[in-house]
C-alpha cells in the first residue's frame, strides 16, 4: 500500500425513518452522500446498492462497508444469522438479511452493528470520547438506545445491549401515564422516548417550552437510567444525543439529577465536582451515526 493511499469506504446509517449513505473515509473526507426513506428492506437496500454502485464507478472500488443500523439485529460474524434484523415490531423488517443484500453486490468486508454502537465508535474515533476506554453513547429520540464501549471494544455480549429498556422507578401519582413500550409498557423508553412525551402531553416535545413540567420528569427518568449505567459499567464519560437528548435546556437537569441519584456513592471527582464534563453532548452533533459507520468500516479492515 502506498503511503498516500486513502481508503474508500461505504457507510450506512440505517434508521427507522431514513437511511443515510455516504462514501469517503473520515469527517473531512466525505465525497458523496444520499438519503433514502426507510420502506421495505428490499426497496431500501436496493437504493443503497444502486447509490454505492454509481459511486464506485466514479471513485473506484470500496475497501470495506460499515453499516450502523436500527435493531435489534445480529452483529456476531460467527452466527448463522449475522447481518439479519431480528424480530421487530417494525412491519416487514423481522429476519431481513440486510447485510446479505449488500454482499450480493459488494465483495468486501462488511462491519454491521447497532446504530448506537456505531455512533459510540464514531465519538471515540473523532468526537467526545477520544482517549476514553470505557464510555456510553445514549440516544434519546423517537426511541431510546445505548451503545457501550468497554475496555477498548464495543460491547455485544449475548446479542447487544438494549439500554432503552431498563426498568426505572415510575411514580404513578406524579406520572399516571402508563407507558408506550409494546413489550414492557413503562420501561425507560416507554416513559421517556419522544413517542412517550407526545402521548403523555398531547404535543411533540419540540413544541413544549423549556419551563414545561415535562422536562423535569424527562430529566428524572434519564437520570435514573444513567445512574444505573454508571453503577453497572463504570463509564468514564456518558454522551447523550438524539432529538430529545440533545436539547440544551435538558442537559443541566440531567447532570444534576444523575448526581443526585448517585448520591455520593461513586467517589470520583468527575461526578462529584465536574459532572458537566462527565455527561456531555456528542462531539459530532447529529453526525455520530454516519461517521460511526465509517469507523466501523475502518475496523472491518483490521
Ligand atoms: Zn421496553
Amino acid at each position: 500500500m502506498k503511503n498516500d493511499h486513502v481508503p474508500l469506504y461505504g457507510a450506512i446509517e440505517g434508521g427507522g425513518t431514513k437511511f443515510i449513505c455516504a462514501v469517503g473515509a473520515a469527517p473531512k473526507n466525505i465525497r458523496a452522500e444520499a438519503r433514502f426513506e426507510t420502506t421495505t428492506p428490499e426497496e431500501t437496500m436496493a437504493h443503497v446498492v444502486d447509490f454505492f454502485k454509481q459511486q464506485e464507478e466514479i471513485m473506484g472500488k470500496f475497501s470495506a462497508i460499515g453499516f450502523a443500523c436500527f435493531g435489534p439485529l445480529d452483529p456476531d460474524p460467527a452466527s448463522n444469522t449475522f447481518g439479519f434484523i431480528l424480530p421487530t415490531p417494525k412491519p416487514g423488517w423481522s429476519n431481513a438479511n440486510v447485510v446479505g443484500m449488500l454482499r450480493d453486490s459488494f465483495d468486501v468486508p462488511v462491519a454491521f452493528d447497532t446504530d448506537v454502537n456505531g455512533a459510540a465508535l464514531g465519538e471515540w474515533r473523532w468526537g467526545a470520547a477520544q482517549g476514553r476506554k470505557t464510555f456510553i453513547y445514549l440516544t434519546v429520540g423517537t426511541g431510546i438506545g445505548g451503545g457501550a464501549y468497554v475496555e477498548g471494544n464495543l460491547l455485544h455480549g449475548l446479542i447487544h445491549p438494549e439500554m432503552g429498556h431498563v426498568i426505572v422507578r415510575h411514580d404513578m401519582e406524579r406520572d399516571p401515564f402508563k407507558g408506550a413500550c409494546p413489550f414492557h409498557a413503562d420501561c425507560f423508553e416507554g416513559l421517556a422516548s419522544g413517542v412517550a412525551i407526545e402521548k403523555r402531553w398531547g404535543k411533540r416535545g419540540s413544541l413544549l417550552p423549556a419551563d414545561h413540567p415535562a422536562w423535569d420528569l424527562e430529566a428524572d427518568y434519564i437520570a435514573q437510567a444513567l445512574s444505573n449505567y454508571v453503577m453497572t459499567l463504570s463509564p468514564q464519560r456518558i454522551i447523550i444525543g438524539g432529538g430529545v437528548g440533545s436539547l440544551e435546556h435538558l442537559l443541566p437537569k440531567v447532570q444534576e439529577k444523575t448526581r443526585g441519584y448517585i448520591n455520593g456513592y461513586i467517589q470520583s471527582p468527575v461526578i462529584l465536582e465536574n459532572i458537566e464534563t462527565y455527561i456531555v453532548h456528542p462531539g459530532l452533533g447529529n453526525r455520530s451515526g454516519i461517521l460511526g459507520a465509517f469507523a466501523l468500516a475502518e475496523e472491518a479492515l483490521q
